[in-house]
C-alpha cells in the first residue's frame, strides 16, 4: 500500500482507489479483449500482488527487495519458455510467451510502476543470455539466478559519448592470450546497474568501430568496476549507474560473442526489447486510465460527478479510446509474434522476424508517446488529486516520461522504421 503524510482525497474516494477496486474495474474492461487462459493468467498475477500489496509500503519499500518473491512465481518475466529449466511455471500448464508478459506486467504495473520497470531491465540482461548460454553452466546459473529473481541484471550500452549511435561504442576490448579480455571505458544510465550481480556489455577492439564490436558478460562487483549511482529524479525508486572500467576483466567463458560480433547481438533483440517497453507504455496506459475512471465517477463537483461534465467525460473517453485502440495492436502484436515462435519451433525465422522489426519500433514509438499524454491528461482531470502524494498517479508521470528515451529516442525508432522501408522497396 502507498503511505502518505497527510490525506489530501475524500476517504471514500481513496478507498475505491485501492489496488483490489483497480484490478475489478481492469478486469471488466478486458472482459471482452482476452480470451479464457490470458484472463486465468491475469487473475493469477493480480491475487499475488494483491496479497503482496497488503504487505509492503511502496512510499518506503526498496523494490528491489521484491524482486526475488516475484521472480519465484515467474512474475519477473514470462516471454520465454527457458526450457533449460524446469521453473514450476513453464511446464505443459504453464502460460509463456510476449503475450503472457504483456498481462503480467498489465497486473504487475497496477501494484508498482517503478518495480515493474526494474524487472523489465534485467530482462535485458536476460535476452542475450538466453539466446547464448551455450549451455555453458555457469551462464546457465546466471541465466537461472536472473529469471527467479535470485539476482538483478542490466544492460551497458550507452556510453557518456556515446547514446543514439549505440553501434560504435568508445569503451575498449583488449583482448589477452588466453581468450579474456580487458575492458576500458565508462557506461551510462545504466537501470539497475548499482543492484546488478550480471551485467551484459559491449566494447569494441578499435573503439568507435562498430565492426569490433564485442558482447560480454561482467559478474559484477568485480575489480576494475567503478559503479556510481546518478540521480534521475523520474524514477526515485530505481537505481541507476554510471559505470566506470578499468582493466576489468571479462574472462574468456564470459565472452557471449567475440569482436565482430557485437553488433549482430545487440540487433537480434530489437523486436522483444522494442516490445518490452511496449507492453510496459500498455501497462502504464491502464494504471493511470483506472486511476481516472475511478476517480472521476466519484467526485463531485457544481451538483454533480465530473465525468458527467462533457469537458471530463469527453476528454477521458477520447483517452480511454486511444489507450485501448493502442492495446489493441499491441496484444495483436504479441499474439502473432507467439503463434509465429510456437509454429517455428521456438524460433522466429529471420524474414518473418525483420518484417515485424518496424512494426515493434512503431508500438514502442508511439505507447511512449501516448502513457506520458494519456497519464499527464488523466492526472489533469482528476486534478489536485492527480498529483498529488496519496496515489501512484505521481509515480507513473515520472515514469511515464522517459518512455521516450528509454530504449531508443523517438527519433532513432523512426530512424529504424524508415531503414525497414527501404529493405521493403528493395524486394520489388
Ligand atoms: C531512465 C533511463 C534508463 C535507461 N536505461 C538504460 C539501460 O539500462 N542501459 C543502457 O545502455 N542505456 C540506458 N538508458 C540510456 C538511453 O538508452 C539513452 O539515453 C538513449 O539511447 C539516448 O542516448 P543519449 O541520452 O546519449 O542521447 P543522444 O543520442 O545524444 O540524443 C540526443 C538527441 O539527438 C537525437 N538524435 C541522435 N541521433 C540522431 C539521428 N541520427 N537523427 C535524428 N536525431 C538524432 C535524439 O533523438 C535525441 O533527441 C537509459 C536512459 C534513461 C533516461
Amino acid at each position: 500500500m502507498k503511505s502518505y503524510d497527510v490525506r489530501c482525497i475524500n476517504e471514500e474516494i481513496l478507498k475505491k482507489l485501492e489496488l483490489k477496486k483497480r484490478y475489478e474495474i481492469l478486469n471488466a474492461q478486458f472482459m471482452g479483449i482476452l480470451d479464457d487462459k490470458q484472463k486465468d493468467f491475469f487473475l493469477k498475477v493480480q491475487k499475488f500482488c494483491r496479497k503482496y500489496d497488503s504487505k509492503v509500503d511502496h512510499t518506503t519499500a526498496d523494490v528491489y527487495d521484491w524482486i526475488p518473491d516475484f521472480g519465484e512465481k515467474g512474475y519477473i518475466t514470462r516471454s520465454r519458455a527457458f526450457p533449460e529449466f524446469d521453473l514450476g511455471w513453464n511446464g505443459p500448464d504453464g502460460y509463456v510467451g510476449l503475450t503472457a508478459d504483456l498481462i503480467r506486467a498489465l497486473a504487475v504495473d497496477q501494484f508498482n510502476p517503478q518495480f515493474n520497470m526494474g524487472a523489465g531491465a534485467t530482462v535485458l540482461a536476460i535476452n542475450p543470455l538466453a539466446e547464448h548460454h551455450e549451455n555453458q553452466p555457469h551462464r546457465l546459473q546466471a541465466l537461472k539466478e536472473m529469471v527467479t529473481g535470485q539476482a538483478v541484471g542490466s544492460i551497458f550500452i550507452t556510453e557518456p559519448e556515446v547514446g543514439s549511435d549505440a553501434v560504435r561504442p568508445l569503451t575498449r576490448a583488449d583482448p589477452q592470450e588466453d581468450g579474456s579480455f580487458l575492458i576500458t571505458g565508462e557506461k551510462i544510465y545504466t537501470t539497475n546497474g548499482p543492484k546488478s550481480k550480471y551485467g551484459v556489455f559491449y566494447a569494441a577492439t578499435e573503439p568507435g568501430n562498430g565492426s569490433t564490436m564485442m558482447q560480454g558478460l561482467f559478474e559484477l562487483p568485480a575489480e576494475g568496476i567503478k559503479i556510481e549511482r546518478i540521480g534521475i529524479p523520474w524514477v526515485p525508486k530505481l537505481f541507476l549507474g554510471k559505470e566506470t572500467m578499468t582493466n576489468a576483466v571479462c574472462k574468456k567463458e564470459n565472452v557471449l560473442g567475440g569482436p565482430g560480433r557485437g553488433k549482430s547481438h545487440m540487433f537480434e533483440g530489437l523486436n522483444l526489447e522494442r516490445m518490452g517497453i511496449a507492453i510496459l507504455d500498455v501497462a502504464e496506459i491502464w494504471t493511470a486510465l483506472t486511476h481516472a475512471l475511478i476517480y472521476i465517477n466519484m467526485r463531485k463537483q457544481m451538483g454533480d460527478i465530473i465525468l458527467k461534465h462533457q469537458g471530463v467525460g469527453f476528454t477521458f473517453a477520447d483517452l480511454w479510446a486511444k489507450g485501448m485502440n493502442f492495446t489493441l495492436a499491441a496484444l495483436r502484436f504479441c499474439e502473432k509474434f507467439d503463434a509465429a515462435v510456437e509454429k517455428y519451433g521456438g524460433h522466429v525465422p529471420k524474414p518473418i522476424e525483420a518484417a515485424m522489426i518496424p512494426i515493434a519500433h512503431s508500438l514502442k514509438y508511439q505507447g511512449a508517446i501516448l502513457a506520458e499524454r494519456i497519464t499527464y491528461e488523466c492526472a489533469n482531470l482528476m486534478a489536485g488529486a492527480g498529483v498529488c502524494d496519496n496515489t501512484l498517479m505521481h509515480d507513473l508521470m515520472g515514469i511515464s516520461r522517459i518512455q521516450e528515451v528509454i530504449g531508443g529516442t523517438r527519433q532513432i525508432q523512426q530512424y529504424v522504421m524508415s531503414m525497414s522501408f527501404r529493405q521493403f522497396y528493395k524486394m520489388i
